[in-house]
């Protein structure tokens, strides 16, 4: 891209390295246009309060008339919106959660510590699904050996993948999730962040650059978790931060507070693994600055200047030292020396278009949510 064509929108900080961006006359993305559009400037959160009580009532009577222990399921990271989900749904909502955690070998000591002080504090169970490690490391270099950016998939897809596999085996009904429109509305480009719950498109990678048979890694595709769980089994996955003024800075003081709970320099870091791919390997291999999207979403929802996210971008996500440690605990960790990571670095870049894929109909579904306004969120 010559220096000409670089345009960045006039109201968030999206620009044209991302390649689904669009403009308006007025210098408009459509990212911006589609929030306006969806979430709008103004909601009236007592509305929304109204109907987050309904749906909450409905789901402790559904609780009492089939005698169940928990109300619902929440995934935990250790990270803010699924802790602050957390926090709001037992202190606020009164309702009793069974916290979900996935050890995908990534968590940092404080995402583990953040879980244990919100297990104690609010007096909540929890089940730990324990990744099998070999299986995961294969995965993970296969997909550095694919070329593809989205090296994150595989985390992803064992987080969501057990959270499935465990309410469809467990006959849960009832998902909450901290995902919300506040900070996250921006998702990245495909071109950057495949649909890691492909699971034609892992198998694939799999196929061509693994070493060892995957037996227990929780594959769950997107057809089973969206249609079968949902439609056949009557699954429901609600986002309550969505119906609340969620504020990231609120939220931090609050659990800071209550728990003693820890914050991270950057969203999404409560995984060593994130961390290096966000601050590293997606910046520098791929020019693909995570902090983007997560800026443009806070600016849309009125958490964050314009001119705070500009001043902010301009640093590197990461200084030497730290990233130089970063690298090392990567390699160390999946048993690979730092001149092979070198190589993986320098293979040619590669795109999901390269593999196998359900991209075509993953599309058309996605139409038809979008059209039935299910799924507001940009794909
Ligand atoms: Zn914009």
């Amino acid at each position: 891209m010559n220096n000409s064509d670089y345009i960045v929108c006039n109201s968030c900080i999206m620009d044209t390295t991302s390649p689904d961006i669009k403009f308006n006359a007025d210098g408009i993305c459509n990212y911006c246009i589609k929030y306006k559009k969806t979430i709008g400037d103004n909601i009236d959160y007592n509305i929304k309060n109204i109907e987050l009580k309904k749906i909450i009532n409905k789901i402790k009577y559904n609780a009492i008339k089939k005698n169940n222990k928990y109300d619902c399921m929440i995934g935990v990271s250790g990270g803010l919106d699924s802790s602050y989900l957390v926090y709001y749904v037992v202190k606020i909502l009164k309702i009793k959660p069974l916290l979900f955690h996935v050890d995908a070998g990534w968590n940092s000591s404080i995402s583990a510590n953040n879980i244990e002080k919100l297990v104690d504090g609010l007096n909540l169970d929890l089940v730990t699904k324990v990744i099998n490690w070999n299986e995961m490391r294969d995965l993970h270099l296969a997909y550095f050996k694919s070329g593809v950016p989205s090296l994150d998939t595989i985390q992803d897809h064992a987080y969501f993948g057990a959270l499935y596999k465990y309410a469809e085996e467990n006959n849960i009904k009832y998902i909450f999730t901290g995902a919300n429109y506040a900070t996250e509305f921006i998702r990245a480009p495909l071109d950057w962040a495949y649909h890691a719950s492909d699971t034609r498109q892992i198998k694939d990678i799999h196929k061509k650059f693994g070493t060892i048979k995957i037996n227990s890694f929780p594959l769950y595709d997107i057809f089973r978790s969206k249609f079968y769980l949902k439609i056949i089994k009557g699954l429901k996955v609600y986002y309550p931060l969505n119906f609340i003024q969620y504020d990231k800075k609120q939220s931090i003081d609050i659990l800071k507070n209550n728990f003693n709970w820890q914050e991270y320099p950057n969203k999404h870091h409560e995984s060593k693994f994130t961390a290096f791919f966000e601050n590293y390997w997606s910046f520098r291999r791929f020019g693909h600055d995570r902090r983007k999207l997560i800026f443009s979403g806070m600016i849309l929802s009125g958490q964050m200047s314009r001119k705070e996210a500009i001043k902010k971008l301009k640093i590197d996500p990461i200084n030497e030292i730290e990233l130089k440690k970063e690298v090392n605990y990567i390699c160390d960790k999946l048993n690979i020396s730092n001149s092979e990571l070198s190589t993986y670095f320098k293979l040619d870049k590669k795109s999901f278009r390269d593999y196998k894929s359900n991209y075509v109909l993953i599309k058309f579904f996605t139409k038809i949510l979008n059209i039935l306004n299910i799924e507001k969120r940009i794909f």
